[in-house]
């Protein structure tokens, strides 16, 4: 018998059109709809009101002990109760490198994915995502994902393809491979756009003995790496948040910011605590708003301002002395700084006091010398000063010093892109941020910042390939020694200049032609056959770039592949067990499935099951030396499994885990399954005090380490005990860079941390003959690279990039919130609209990446409703353009969402009229673009127009390679970079060393 509320939701349903769906049948295996069905169930849902957290909490999560058999009312059917039935299988998000926890509902019946939410067993995200991670649903039932093997048939670019099997992809990849490795180390390059894992196609690369790993870290966090890394040999921070009293942000971290809901989420915890935000941002964004003091800063002043709150606390003996003392390098300063302090530009005052208060020569030295000279030497970063160079007034920036002071060693201190990828010497802003954590005694601290290293855990796979013998200069050229890493956008210059060619060239999860700067000489280097021989797209959906291909292979989204990330998320440590969610769901139910692809749509692989292939056919007999990486531990002389890979790191290389695994009568594997994650350490402060053995053989320096018989530094003497320090090589937090010093950079401002003069300085930009500034490094905070195209939720929120604009600059310009702007850089102008608002500083443009995505058919490439149809062109005077043929607009597919688009504009690409722009110690692409002019859109340009110089683009790399100092001019030991930096894969030593001919050298 129905009941009244049952008979008013039926009623409802009907005149909403919510008919109780059929009862669906059990799909078959990597059987893929984009509209997904679901099996009902007469079985009740659990009631949450009564599920509680073990800590006592409330919870809106499904106890784990019911995640294999879970029953709820699905939320679509509102208000009729239809209830379904899950098994739940925890995974990993793909959509930034938070590497939150997920939680696929994967129907019991058909194995579709009902949805994504938050895993709770997860210690980084604890059960909460940002609108990306649920939007993984999106990115599963794509009605255009690529499902199978596709083979270029035309010309490059022409969108002509047909489709393959796997078998002839891999001989053909495989054969080309093979064929380069005979000849050379470093003819394949792999380039990885969003890693999302943490060893796999590392190994892998290194399995092959070539210099093959590129990234686009250039155009991301070389800057921030850099400045961090010169102090400590850790090239991330990994802030406290929940703990700080002061949390300091360079970016607009609660938003978008580096492992954004991790960090977003702790550091609205420490707020309600009460601590202090301070945000250093010319844009009003979200994280501003939040801040307790915001900090409009001029872009390149940022180091000015923090060097000010620096000597605030110098000055005033506010910093924590004891720390600095026990941790800094103050003694290698007191005798060695004084030629560098001689020949600054200090106030003939202050290089006089600096230099009395350095001892003698011959005298040892005391912290009292060292605490004098650094008085004199920031004397000149006055408020005042950082007044005038940030445009923002003295009593905000005074203020936040008086919180650094008063937070003690609580302060949590972030910066990732923004101005230190933004600026021409960005890498200092970094390194002038932590600055304050040095000064403060915030290192490694409860409510302080630790290093990546401390709190990030990458487990050991089981056999090692050794390091490759081989130096691609392709990715480290000698110009740029300490580039943190490759020099990948600037790969296309390269080849332009001969520098090499590439065999065989993977794109994986990346777009380089859209992403990069100067994306139309990306375009002349993917069309050229000659010096990009062979080009495959690892992708999982369509990319401009893909277009370019000779092979477009498909690739898993996050509930598609196993991966391992762990990420320096908060104070602790837990690694993530990333899997392919309807596989695990097939298993649970008694399938046996082999291989990943058997379970996933279409002809859709598992990365890491298509490297196994992939290597087997390179070296199928074993003569490269190359197959043993992905043979069985077990079964000798056959392929690897998944489940003998990760079973193998989970019972050997993750402490604890097999404990913990046992005491639930499961094995290792098993435990990661179930939880998909597990937690290593739940905290871990001041490691870097942790007493360390002497080894037998052990020697004391002079300048107190402690180093093994080898000669390698094992511990840092403080006070007779030797402790494990820092990975530098003094053992300590380098306030003074000998390294930068003897590699020919030896100035006060590149030794010290100090400001370098931005590229964007005010005295850069002609504003009175109307040149501005634009800000391009910021995105809105639902959109992923390329990848949020495929995820129709996602750009309902976000689809258009206007251009951001001050109301006294619009007057000027005479133009009005969505008005067409033409805007000149200094290679081409683009057209857009534009948006008033007093969010952005007078003088600076401000514009989102990760928008303007376009097609070149209407039938194929970018999904319509997200791409805007458009025409490449090349002009008489060797000018490239691209011309908008049409908007965004609905399409007919099977998901009836495709149908509904309402919006036209996607965005435009910016980044093609953006020069190339490398910072000459950090290497990093330093986005901040010179804007020549600003007008009104004239009648014939029209929304998302392009145009570009080329040869503008060649002179604006020169003009900035002419700023390097070259290994070969400096480098004091003949090699080509310092060891001792990080690279993402090393080669043996002997490779370190510069080629007898470097390019430009008579090569
Ligand atoms: S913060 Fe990153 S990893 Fe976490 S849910 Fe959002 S996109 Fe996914």
């Amino acid at each position: 018998m129905t009941t009244t509320r049952e008979r008013i939701s039926g009623l409802l349903g009907a005149m909403l059109g919510l008919d109780t769906p059929r009862r669906a049948p059990k799909a078959a295996p990597g059987q893929f709809s984009a509209v997904p069905e679901y099996d009902v169930t007469d079985r009740a849902p659990v009631d949450m009101k009564n599920v509680t957290h073990p800590d006592g909490r409330m919870s809106s999560y499904p106890p784990t002990d019911q995640w294999e058999d879970w029953v709820e009312y699905d939320g679509k059917h509102w208000p009729k109760k239809v209830a379904r039935r899950y098994t739940l299988v925890p995974t990993i998000c793909f959509n930034c490198e938070s590497g939150c926890g997920l939680l696929a509902y994967v129907d019991k019946q058909t194995f579709e994915v009902r949805k994504f939410e938050g895993n709770p067993a997860h210690p980084g995200s604890r059960g909460r995502n940002c609108a990306k991670g649920p939007a993984t649903h999106n990115q599963t039932y794509d009605p255009e994902r690529i499902l199978h093997p596709l083979k270029r048939v035309g010309a490059r670019g022409e969108g002509k393809w047909k489709r393959v099997s796997w078998e002839e992809a891999l001989t053909d990849i495989a054969g080309k491979m093979r064929e380069s490795r005979a000849r050379r180390r470093d003819g394949i390059m792999y380039h990885v756009g969003r890693p999302g894992e943490d060893h796999y196609a590392n190994r892998i690369i290194s399995a092959w003995g070539v210099d093959g790993h590129n990234s686009h870290t250039n155009i991301c966090s070389a800057g921030a790496r850099c400045g961090y890394f010169m102090w400590s040999a850790g090239d991330r921070p990994s802030p406290d948040h929940a703990k700080a009293e002061v949390i300091l942000l360079i970016s607009s971290h609660l938003e978008t910011g580096h492992y954004f809901n991790p960090h977003a989420q702790r550091i609205i915890e420490a707020k309600m605590n009460g601590a202090k935000i301070v945000t250093f941002d010319p844009r009003l964004s979200n994280t501003a708003a939040k801040s307790d003091v915001w900090l409009p800063t001029w872009p390149g002043s940022e180091s000015v301002v923090l060097l000010a709150i620096a000597n605030h606390l110098i000055q005033n003996d506010l910093y924590d002395k004891a720390f600095m003392e026990r941790w800094v390098n103050w003694r290698t300063f007191l005798a060695e700084a004084g030629p560098t302090i001689e020949a600054s530009d200090l106030s003939k005052e202050d290089k006089a006091a600096a230099l009395a208060a350095l001892p003698q020569a011959g005298e040892a030295g005391t912290f009292d010398q060292f605490d004098q000279a650094l008085k004199a030497l920031y004397k000149g970063y006055t408020f005042a000063r950082a007044a005038a160079d940030s445009q923002v007034p003295e009593d905000r920036i005074r203020e936040a010093a008086d919180y650094v002071a008063a937070a003690g060693n609580k302060v949590a201190a972030h910066t990732w892109r923004s101005a230190s990828i933004g600026n021409r010497g960005g890498w200092q802003v970094a390194r002038c941020l932590f600055f304050i954590n040095v000064l403060t005694g915030s290192v490694g601290t409860e409510g302080g910042t630790s290093l990546n290293s401390w709190n990030k855990f990458v487990p050991q796979p089981y056999k090692k390939p050794p390091a490759f013998d081989a130096w691609n200069t392709l990715h480290l050229p000698h110009e740029w020694p300490f580039a943190f890493y490759e020099m990948s956008f600037l790969l296309p210059h390269f080849l332009h200049e001969g520098r090499g060619e590439v065999d065989v060239y993977f794109t994986r999860v990346y777009n380089p032609m859209w992403i990069n700067p100067d994306g139309f000489m990306w375009l002349e280097a993917l069309k050229d056959e000659e010096k990009m021989k062979f080009h495959v797209a690892l992708t999982p959906t369509w990319n401009e770039s893909a277009w370019f291909a000779d092979y477009i292979l498909p690739m898993g989204h996050a509930g598609e592949r196993h991966d391992l990330m762990s990420q320096e998320t908060h104070s602790g440590m837990w690694v993530g067990f990333r899997q392919p969610v309807r596989r695990v769901a097939m298993e649970r139910a008694g399938i046996p499935i082999t291989h990943t692809h058997e379970a996933n749509p279409g002809e859709v692989w598992e990365e890491n099951e298509f490297w196994v292939a992939l290597t087997d056919r390179m070296d199928p007999d074993g003569s490269l030396g190359v197959r043993q990486y992905v043979e069985s531990p077990h079964r000798p002389g056959e392929l690897i499994t998944q489940d003998e890979y990760w079973a193998w790191i989970f019972e050997h290389s993750v402490p604890g885990l097999p404990e913990a695994a046992a005491a639930e009568g499961l094995s290792a594997l098993a435990y990661m399954r179930k939880y998909g994650c597990f937690e290593v350490k739940s905290s871990n402060y001041l490691p870097y005090e942790a007493e360390v053995v002497r080894p037998e053989g052990a020697v004391e320096t002079q300048d107190l380490r402690l180093l093994d018989a080898e000669g390698a530094r094992v511990g840092t003497l403080i006070d007779g005990v030797a402790r494990r320090g820092f990975g530098t090589p003094s053992g300590r937090l380098e306030f003074f860079s000998t390294t930068l010093r003897d590699w020919g950079w030896p100035e006060l401002e590149h030794v010290l941390p100090w400001s370098l003069r931005s590229h964007v300085h005010p005295e850069e930009i002609a504003a009175a003959g109307g040149e501005m500034l634009l800000l391009p490094n910021f995105r809105l905070p639902t959109l992923i690279h390329t990848r949020s195209a495929n995820c129709k939720w996602l750009y309902e929120i976000s689809h258009s990039n206007p251009v951001w604009m001050h109301p006294e600059d619009a007057e000027k310009a005479g133009v009005q919130t969505g008005d067409l702007l033409r805007v000149e850089t200094e290679i081409g102008w683009f057209v857009d609209k534009v948006w008033v608002t007093e969010g952005i500083k007078p003088g600076i443009l401000a514009m989102s990446h990760h928008l303007g995505r376009w097609r070149l058919q209407d039938d194929a490439g970018v999904n319509p409703g997200m791409s805007a149809l458009a025409q490449l062109g090349t002009d008489e005077n060797g000018g490239r353009s691209l011309h908008i043929i049409e908007g965004g607009k609905a399409w007919k597919t099977a998901d009836p969402d495709t149908s509904r688009i309402w919006w036209q504009d996607v965005g435009v690409h910016q980044n093609l009229t953006h020069g190339v722009q490398p910072d000459p110690i950090s290497g990093a692409h330093c986005w901040l673009q010179r804007v020549m002019s600003v007008r009104k859109a004239g009648p014939n340009e029209q929304h998302g127009d392009v145009h570009v110089d080329i040869a503008k683009s060649v002179e604006v790399y020169r003009k900035w390679h002419a700023l390097t100092r070259s290994a070969v001019e400096h480098s004091p030991d003949g090699t080509r970079r310092p060891y001792w930096l990080k690279r993402p894969l090393k080669p043996i030593r002997d490779a370190y060393l510069l080629p007898d001919k470097p390019f430009y050298r008579g090569d």
